[in-house]
């Protein structure tokens, strides 16, 4: 079953058009990595997604249906940003369990979520602390727990490691994968290292200037490119 399409998506900001006829579809479970040079849209196609820009044309569909007109809290996604985005006045506690609070999930649930997700990120001693108090790696696994605690039907990561270390970075990609194939929901995940979307997708969209160049599997784009723009770009590991 597709978990996400995306027909024919056009958006402009005033007159310049920054993604141009966007057609991609995600079966459920799949780690979709979406990647291409800065400025290429990629943060606002996942933007669209989650419902947090409109579409100019076209439509997003999640699980079969039509979610153009729906708000963001209405899509059951979580995302993740490269800021992470933690309340800086909360616990670590409180930043994984507003969320539930806010959808009236009664206290004891909420305890018991915390409990599993902190233990799957093996974060349970972070817990009283505030975000100030963590490391970057800290603050990002923070970052995820509090996605995974919601148990959306579709994840999406925007660079959510740029900014940690290359020995953090490398620790973490092999964690996310880990942790998708144990959770098992769709993701889409945005980033600009071809190392890290070679390893971590079961497809991999190339885009370019608004322009999706091409959809497929790792193995795929790295064998048969489908023109010089997507053979450099992913040629050339950064
Ligand atoms: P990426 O995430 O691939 O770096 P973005 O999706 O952030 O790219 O941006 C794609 C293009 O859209 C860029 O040229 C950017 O300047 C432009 N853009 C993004 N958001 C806005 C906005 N709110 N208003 C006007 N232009 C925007
Ligand atoms: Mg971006």
């Amino acid at each position: 079953m597709s978990s996400l399409q995306i027909k024919n998506l056009r958006k402009s900001f005033g007159s310049v058009e920054v993604l141009k006829d966007i057609n991609l579809e995600a079966d459920s479970g799949e780690f979709v990595a979406l990647v291409g040079p800065s400025g290429c849209g990629k943060s606002t196609l996942l933007s669209i997604i989650a419902g947090l820009e409109s579409v100019s044309s076209g439509e997003v569909i999640i699980e079969d249906k039509v979610v153009n007109n729906e708000a963001p809290k209405d899509r059951d996604i979580a995302m993740v940003f490269q800021s992470y985005a933690l309340y800086p006045t909360m616990t670590v506690r409180q930043n994984m369990t507003f969320g539930m609070e806010c959808r009236n999930i009664d206290k004891a649930t909420q305890d018991k979520t915390v409990e599993r997700v902190a233990n799957l990120l093996q974060i349970e001693p972070l817990l009283q602390r505030k975000p100030g108090q963590l490391s970057g790696g800290q603050r990002q696994r923070v970052a995820m727990g509090r996605a995974l605690v919601r148990d959306p039907k579709l994840f999406l990561f925007d660079e959510p490691l740029s900014n940690l270390d290359a020995k953090l970075r490398v620790e973490m990609r092999s964690e996310i994968k880990k942790l998708h194939q144990r959770v098992g929901r769709t993701t889409v995940y945005v980033t600009h290292d071809q190392i890290e979307a070679m390893t971590l997708a079961t497809r991999i969209a190339v885009m370019h200037q608004g322009v999706l160049q091409q959809y497929d599997t790792p193995k795929a784009i790295y064998e048969t490119p489908a023109n010089v723009f997507v053979a450099g770009f992913m040629g050339s590991p950064n």
